[in-house]
């Protein structure tokens, strides 16, 4: 897929811009807080409708002012699509596909797909398990856009839920009561689940290679989906492999050997709000194995398998976002990602200066000056 333009209306600090990408590479140079990352969470908000930056649509909108616009077109191989997304900082935001209003959002999700890789994104092997469950949840709905809806569905449940643990025998919460809710949270937190095992399992050694071929080594990167819950036998571990009641049923075993500690904290204990993704490399835990420069490695593979990945679901090439992390790359990690990116994946790449680009880097790039907004 090539985005062929890009249009932003009072959306942060761009009052007005228009912008052609003439080039499989576009580079984006300038000084901080100019807008670079502001034009690629454009783009990132009419992938996902998310920004992995802010919650809150009003501080999308530039300042003073009601309403922001992001349109753009998109070529795909099965046609030129026109996306709209209307963010208001007050009421619902609207979408809208060739002129068409879209009532449900999820219709609208992963029309565009991209892949994005920030400096922040070292937090994916330093940070807490939620910042490993939300690249999960970001990569799924790509991939199969319906899990938007699988995983709303459950976050609700949960939430009546933990009203219900609140208010707490006291206000007259029956244990009947509680059971209909653990029911529902065993059912919609067994597909969530097996979808998550199920994408680390097709992720895995995809990442794996890569991270053998950018470390020139040959340890091995293994990922764990690591849910809170017990596997029905030991035999097999591989959560997708299990059927849909029997994961169920594993949910409900643990719900009901944690139902004091729930009742005392008011919290749901159990379910995928609280899993995690661990990665080791040669069976050590990567969060405390080595240097920066290989946890780096690590999240470079993870980005590589996920385009790979993508790109074979999809059947077409996703767009590649590079947020600041070229310059963070050493030499042989800068070509490694270069030569896997090739001609095929259109890239838009942010810099504070145009030294961290070698010859062939230049060569293919539109380059675009970004200051205050322009
Ligand atoms: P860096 O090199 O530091 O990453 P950048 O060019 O990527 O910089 P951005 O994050 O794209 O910077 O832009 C930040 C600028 O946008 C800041 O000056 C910020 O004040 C401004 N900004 C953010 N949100 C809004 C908004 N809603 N209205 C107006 N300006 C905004
Ligand atoms: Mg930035």
């Amino acid at each position: 897929m090539y985005l062929k333009t890009l249009h932003l209306r009072q959306f942060r600090n761009y009052e007005a811009q228009d912008v052609a990408f003439d080039a499989p590479k576009t580079i984006l140079v300038g000084n901080n807080a100019q807008g670079k990352s502001n034009l690629l969470e454009a783009v990132e908000l009419l992938s996902t409708l998310k920004s992995h930056r802010v919650n809150r649509d009003r501080d999308l909108v530039l300042d003073n002012h009601a309403i922001a616009q992001i349109t753009a077109t998109l070529e795909r191989d099965s046609g030129t699509l026109d996306l709209a997304l209307t963010l208001r900082s007050q009421g619902r935001r609207t979408v809208a596909i060739n002129g068409q209003s879209v009532k449900r959002h999820l219709d609208f999700l992963s029309i565009l797909n991209v892949v994005q890789f920030s400096s922040l994104d070292l937090d994916l092997v330093r940070g807490s398990p939620a910042e490993r469950r939300h690249w999960l949840d970001r990569l799924l709905i790509q991939l199969e856009p319906v899990y938007a809806y699988m995983l709303d569905q459950y976050n609700r449940v949960l939430r009546q839920r933990n009203a219900l643990l609140k208010r707490g025998p006291m206000a007259g919460t029956t244990p009947e009561e509680l059971a209909v809710w653990d029911a529902q949270l065993a059912v919609a937190g067994a597909r969530v689940l097996r979808r998550r095992d199920r994408v680390i399992e097709r992720l895995e050694p995809l990442a794996r290679m890569w991270h053998q071929s950018i470390s020139g080594s040959r340890e091995t990167l293994n990922i764990t989906y690591q849910p809170n819950i017990e596997p029905p036998s030991k035999q097999q571990q591989r959560w997708s492999r299990w059927p849909p009641e029997q994961v169920q049923q594993a949910f409900l075993t643990k719900i009901s050997t944690r139902a004091i500690a729930e009742r005392s904290q008011g919290l749901t204990l159990v379910g995928p709000h609280r899993d995690d993704v661990i990665f080791t490399i040669n069976q050590t835990p990567a969060r405390q194995y080595g240097s920066s420069g290989q946890q780096r490695t690590l999240v470079l593979a993870l980005k590589l398998a996920e385009l790979q990945l993508i790109e074979s679901v999809i059947g077409e090439p996703p767009l590649l976002l590079l947020d600041d992390v070229l310059a963070e790359l050493d030499p042989h990690r800068q070509n490694q990602l270069l030569q896997a990116i090739s001609e095929r994946f259109q890239t838009l790449i942010t810099t504070t200066h145009l030294g961290a680009f070698d010859h062939q880097w230049l060569q293919q790039s539109q380059i675009l000056m970004v200051e205050q907004g322009k």
